[in-house]
């Protein structure tokens, strides 16, 4: 969610007449924070710190905080780095621009926060990292009361947006070039709950299926409690909704489970596991793990291993708990000491870390068809290896073969696996295993953009020059 505001944000300075700055010294910097680990709070003030001496060196340079840590801390930020020019929340990105400029014009800090959503993020303007894969709000917000979550208290209560925007929002991904789009909501499948339709998601699934040139459609994140199975249905049964599933457990143990007031139980989160893999055996499942949340024994941790085991994740996202102020968990008595912490972490990892590694040890001998990656796909001189997602998402190190096609970010590539690791998959090429590329919309649309980015008008191919107006260099 936090990638994505950063792209409405991208966007939107662009549209305002702001560039991206090139070199180190930009007018305008601006930080999307997170707040949901500790680590965040501190890195921000660090790293405003280290501003300070290039502030005082050019008082024209404007320092700008927005996301959940405004949200959350509000006067604090003035407080502590009183150099900072604007503070804007989570509910009114859309305002930056005008912050910025009354900032400038009123020579004070400018501080806007607002207790909940006036403009859902997605009518404001983006500006897509990738060009062949696009992210799609559909609610914002969450419902639930998880005691160890800052969420609520900073993204509100769950809004959904009406299906019509948001398949309106795909499509023009599409025809944009993208041939990928992940939905994203705090919790995708009580989506529907507020405009009274609780069969809604699945239907969006369905909806997604019947888009033209859209080849992978992904989620995140589900909810155990509201996870149905008209859902898993919409799933199996629509070609292009991707057989990956990103399930959060937190804890395997009941008691810890009703602590954190997460409200499934272990043995119903292991039977919607049970259900996806009957219609979809193929699919890789992950998650997301709390270790050491207050009043968490060794026997629930035990609970935890056991339940990690059973489910078989491909891959599985652990954090060691640690208090956020604002959280009900944060006040209660029976915090863990940081080494109990530590060493059950370091257990649950190297538990994770086989589970992964048998789960992609499967796969191996198997074929794949490899979306191929801009962020990663870089080429390596020394393996001749690109990097592509397979359909369920496992990361996968390709060996493009002597001679053969070179494909370009957002093309499609089958490949066989040749081997497995805890993170990742390699398939090395050997004379006459399979190599197909094929080309996509995708690879097109990051071609235009790597043309445009060079001043190049890919539409007529001729040079549009480099001198466009520029109002303002900024750096976000
Ligand atoms: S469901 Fe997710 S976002 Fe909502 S309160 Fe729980 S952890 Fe936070």
């Amino acid at each position: 969610m936090n990638v994505h505001d950063s792209e409405r944000i991208s966007g939107l300075l662009e549209s305002a007449g702001y560039e991206l700055a090139a070199e180190a010294d930009p007018d305008v910097i601006v930080f999307n924070t997170c707040a949901v680990r500790e680590n965040a709070d501190n890195k921000l003030y660090g790293t405003l710190g280290m501003l300070l001496p290039k502030k005082e060196a050019n008082p024209k340079l404007q320092i700008a905080v927005g996301g959940c840590l405004a949200q959350k801390d509000q006067d604090t930020i003035l407080e502590k780095a009183p150099w900072v020019d604007v503070v804007f929340g989570t509910h009114n990105m859309g305002v930056l621009p005008a912050l910025l400029d009354r900032a400038k014009h009123n020579a004070e800090a400018q501080i806007e926060i607002l207790e909940s959503l006036d403009v859902f993020p997605s009518t404001l303007p983006s500006k897509r990292e990738s060009s062949f894969s696009g992210w799609v709000s559909i609610s914002v917000g969450c419902n639930n009361t998880c005691t160890f979550c800052i969420v609520p208290a900073l993204r509100g209560k769950e809004k959904d947006r009406r299906p019509g925007d948001i398949l309106a929002e795909v499509k023009a991904l599409v025809l944009d070039g993208a041939i990928e789009v992940t939905l994203l909501g705090q919790n995708v499948n009580t989506y529907g709950v507020e405009f009274g339709d609780r069969g809604a998601f699945a239907k969006l699934l369905r909806a997604c299926g019947e888009i033209e040139g859209l080849e992978r459609v992904r989620f995140t994140s589900p909810h155990p409690a509201a996870f149905t199975d008209d859902v898993i249905a919409a799933m199996a049964e629509t070609p292009n909704v991707m057989p990956q599933l990103h399930m959060p457990l937190q804890s395997g143990s009941d008691k810890v489970l009703k602590a954190m007031k997460r409200s499934y139980r272990s043995a119903k989160f292991l039977g919607i596991l049970d259900r996806v893999r009957a219609v979809m055996p193929e699919a890789a499942i992950t998650t997301d793990i709390i270790v050491g949340f207050p009043g968490e024994t060794e026997e629930d941790f035990q609970d935890t291993l056991e339940v990690v085991r059973k489910s078989r994740f491909v891959s599985s996202f652990t954090f060691q708990y640690s208090k956020r102020p604002g959280t009900p968990a944060a006040k209660m008595d029976d915090q863990l000491p940081k080494e109990v912490v530590q060493d059950r972490y370091e257990r649950l990892l190297a538990v994770v870390n086989e589970v992964s590694w048998e789960e992609n040890k499967l796969i191996v001998g198997t074929e794949v068809e490899l979306l191929v990656s801009s962020e990663t796909g870089r080429k390596d001189g020394k393996t001749n290896r690109l990097t592509g997602r397979a359909k369920d998402n496992r990361l996968v190190h390709f060996e493009v073969p002597e001679g053969g096609i070179v494909p370009r970010p957002g093309d499609a590539v089958r490949v066989v696996i040749t081997r497995a690791a805890p993170y990742f998959l390699v398939a090395d090429h050997s004379p006459g295993s399979l190599y197909e590329v094929r080309r996509t919309t995708g690879g097109d649309a990051h071609d235009r953009r790597q043309l445009e980015s060079c001043g190049v008008d890919s539409a007529s191919s001729t040079k549009v020059g480099l001198g466009l107006p520029i109002r303002v260099k900024s750096a976000i």
